[in-house]
């Protein structure tokens, strides 16, 4: 078994995701691992990188699938023993424009966004070894989208007590809503991407909770964070920040050093701390 450290970043064969491997690869003290859906595509950015002298590995991830989750977690398991840094980018959104209709967005969205980051937590964290490093990339959209939502469920997904399971239930709420065309009426705002990113954040904080309660002496620290408005082909050329700049937050929380105990369960944006 080796005994190098080792990072995996979701959802890394382009965008936001390959700067942050492209960045580990130049600051991480051990194996960087791209992970993409697609094989081949995953293996086009490695040598990518490989062109810019870069060397990262590539292991398959498909967040949609759990059998592709339990995979690279026994690899991980088996070949180093468990991992030092996790950083959650895989996400999808639909263009603005779309005309899908909006109950299949919301389906689609939060089963990536929302249920597909949580499978990979649930398999992999448990696994993360002491003084590790878990980002979940989520976005400010959250925050909006948070500020819009009824009364009632602004103090649920502001609440501390709020639980994993009670935050599956209303992601599924959601979905269940748009479906029955009633989610205004039930206090969701009109946006599935903005409501699976308040799941993406809710579940930091609910996780980064539990590592207090079950895991206080392996001082892992986990943090939600949005990397800003970066030129991808999710956001489109107008946005203001490169991938590069775009990486920045997350590299940060996944390179906190050791000595650190903080920030911790927080939503982060320009390295710095927002109010949730
Ligand atoms: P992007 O260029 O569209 O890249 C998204 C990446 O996620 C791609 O590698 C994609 O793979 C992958 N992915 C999607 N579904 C996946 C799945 N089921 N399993 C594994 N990988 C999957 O988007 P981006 O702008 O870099 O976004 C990265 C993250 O930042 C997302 O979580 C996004 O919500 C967040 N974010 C972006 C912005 C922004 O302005 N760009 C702002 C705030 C937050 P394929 O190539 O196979 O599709």
């Amino acid at each position: 078994m080796s005994s190098v450290p080792v990072a995996v970043v979701t959802g890394s064969n382009k965008g936001i995701g390959l700067a942050i491997v492209q960045a580990l690869c130049k600051q991480f003290p051990g194996d960087v691992y791209l992970t993409a859906r697609d094989p081949g595509r995953g293996q086009e950015a490695v040598a990518k990188l490989q062109g810019e002298g870069l060397h990262a590995l590539f292991h398959q991830l498909d967040i949609d699938d759990l059998q592709s989750i339990r995979a690279l977690r026994d690899f991980l398991k088996e070949k180093y023993g468990g991992l030092n840094v996790l950083v959650n980018n895989a996400g999808i959104a639909f263009k603005v424009h779309d005309t899908t209709p909006f109950a299949v967005q919301a389906e689609v969205t939060l089963k990536t966004n929302f249920f597909g980051t949580r499978n990979v937590c649930t398999e992999l964290l448990p696994l993360v070894k002491p003084y590790g490093k878990v980002v979940n990339v989520s976005s400010m959209v959250s925050c909006s989208a948070l500020r819009s939502c009824s009364q009632e469920l602004q103090e649920k997904f502001r609440s501390d007590t709020i639980t994993e399971d009670e935050l599956v239930e209303l992601m599924t709420k959601f979905v269940e809503d748009t479906k029955k065309g009633v989610h205004n009426k039930e206090g969701w705002p009109n946006t599935a991407y903005g409501v699976s990113k308040i799941g993406v954040t809710v579940l930091s904080r609910i996780q980064a909770r539990m590592l207090n309660e079950k895991r206080k002496s392996d001082h892992i620290l986990l943090n939600a964070c949005c990397p800003g408005w970066v030129r991808t082909d999710m956001a489109g050329p107008k946005a203001t920040k490169s991938p590069e700049e775009g990486a920045e937050t997350p590299v940060y929380l996944a390179l906190l050093p050791s000595d650190a105990d903080g920030p911790h369960g927080q939503f982060v944006s320009d390295k710095t701390v927002r109010t949730w």
